[in-house]
């Protein structure tokens, strides 16, 4: 087993991590800037080295500062949680030629798959159906790029390879912007990612978003855990995510899950995954593969009851997967919302100290979160400071649950976006499921009227 690992990450995400480590009677090492310093996880862990200021670039980006805390508190694994640099291969690469363990999958598989012409072509292989779209980047010649707009047809998405986080994208729904859709995607790309290659994918219009969670160890087993519903979106950004998909039947997950396990072993892939599709008219279409555990992982937790962390360490330390594909059972329904430091009409990030907390409880509720009264949001990170997570037999159950919690929980001092959460939690559209990636877009203006303070609607 590992034996002291460097946490290269921050807030709920560092703290998750921590407790798993904990869990197995693993040692932690604090990676953090200089503005992390009163953060939760920090505090936690057994050893702690600040690799720098609060600029991330200069910090949790910063490679050899990383690797330096590694060597001196002498660790024999890295996990890179989600974001940072959990997604980069030169870093993945360089942690394994400096004798540590990569606590993710091998760097070319990130590099396969973090390319996103390569990844589709690798789906394609594996026989993952795909977006219908421009079969590798697209040609600088005009006249091609028109003839393939052609082909696929109107409306299409431009789409940046090196694109993350919902940026590098662009609608084009005529001819006569193509060309000049094709300039700014590429100069954004280019300014945003380094690198202007771009291709086209034909826009679905009111798809799902769905996305399958798998595991796959060393030796060649893989397994998936089912699927979660992302749909709820604001700007490309999740906003409220839950397991299973609404609707979908037990058979779809099987032969999805299934094309995704196979698609692990055709890349040789190791640790956690999610392959992310678009579901529209009963039809997935893979959109993108993320090589790391994501944000959303505890509802997956929660209906299978397996670790999702503690499994990456698991396989890290080369174990063979404690478990085959019949013995994964997914029971009830499970639902989470992100809580972000922001107000929650305009959505403007709002850092600063948190005079008073209080964490929900009660039956099916878990809230994975490194915040406390006296915690200051700095404004340098993303505004996430928690997620709350809520289960129950049915989703009705999990919903109403969650809705309690948002109504105890209490979080002063700054703005949050917990009265639209309440909002949601009440919608028609919501309640009734299966809601497509623009429903909130183009319902905000209605959820969002009259919001102003924090927890209170
Ligand atoms: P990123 O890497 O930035 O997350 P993705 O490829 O995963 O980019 O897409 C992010 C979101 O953009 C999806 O969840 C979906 O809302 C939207 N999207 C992506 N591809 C398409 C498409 N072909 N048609 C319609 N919407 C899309």
């Amino acid at each position: 087993m590992l034996k002291k690992i460097v946490i290269a990450n921050r807030g709920e995400i560092a703290l998750r991590i921590l407790r798993a480590c904990r869990e197995l009677g693993i040692r932690t090492v604090a990676v953090h800037s200089q503005a992390d310093r009163e953060q939760k996880h920090v505090r936690l862990a057994d050893e702690s080295v600040c690799i720098g200021p609060a600029s991330s670039g200069e910090s949790y980006l910063n490679i050899p500062a990383v690797l330096s805390a590694a060597e001196v508190s002498d660790a024999d694994a890295i996990h890179p949680g989600y974001g940072f640099l959990s997604e980069n291969a030169d870093f993945a690469e360089q942690v394994e030629r400096s004798g540590f363990v990569f606590i993710g999958p091998r760097p070319d598989t990130i590099r396969l798959m973090g390319d996103k012409i390569s990844a589709i072509s690798a789906m394609r292989e594996a026989g993952v159906p795909c977006v219908p779209g421009s079969d590798g980047p697209l040609d600088r010649d005009p006249d091609k790029a028109i003839e393939a707009a052609r082909k696929i047809g109107y409306p299409l998405l431009i789409k940046a390879t090196a694109g993350g986080g919902g940026r590098g994208m662009r609608v084009v729904r005529s001819q006569d912007s193509l060309l000049e859709s094709i300039d700014l995607t590429r100069s954004e790309a280019k300014a945003a990612f380094g690198e202007d290659t771009v291709y086209l994918e034909k826009y679905l219009e009111n798809p799902r978003h769905i996305e399958f969670q798998v595991l796959a160890d060393m030796h060649g087993n893989a397994v998936h855990l089912g699927e979660r519903d992302c749909s709820m979106q604001r700007r490309h950004q999740k906003v409220i995510e839950e397991a299973p998909a609404p609707g979908l039947d037990a058979d779809a997950r099987r032969t999805m899950g299934a094309r995704c396990v196979e698609a692990c072993r055709e890349i040789g892939y190791r640790g956690a995954g999610t392959f992310e599709f678009l579901y529209e008219n009963g039809e997935f279409h893979f959109i993108e593969m993320n090589t790391r555990v994501q944000v959303e992982h505890p509802i997956t937790e929660i209906i299978t009851g397996i670790d999702i962390v503690k499994t990456q360490l698991l396989i890290a330390a080369g174990e063979a997967l404690p478990f085959v594909q019949d013995e994964v059972r997914i029971r009830g329904h499970a639902v989470e919302c992100r809580v972000n430091a922001e107000h929650p009409q305009n959505f403007r990030p709002s850092p600063g100290r948190i005079s008073l907390f209080h964490a929900p409880g009660g039956p099916g509720i878990r809230i994975d979160s490194h915040i406390y009264t006296g915690y200051v949001v700095p404004p340098y990170y993303d505004s996430m400071i928690g997620k709350l997570i809520a289960f129950g037999d049915t989703r009705q159950s999990a919903i109403a649950r969650l809705l309690t919690a948002l109504d105890e929980i209490v979080i002063e001092g700054i703005d949050t976006n917990i009265a639209l959460h309440k909002r949601l939690c009440c919608d028609p559209g919501f309640l009734e499921g299966g809601t497509n990636i623009h429903y909130l877009e183009r319902n905000l203006e209605r959820m969002t009227q009259g919001l102003r303070q924090a927890g209170r609607s």
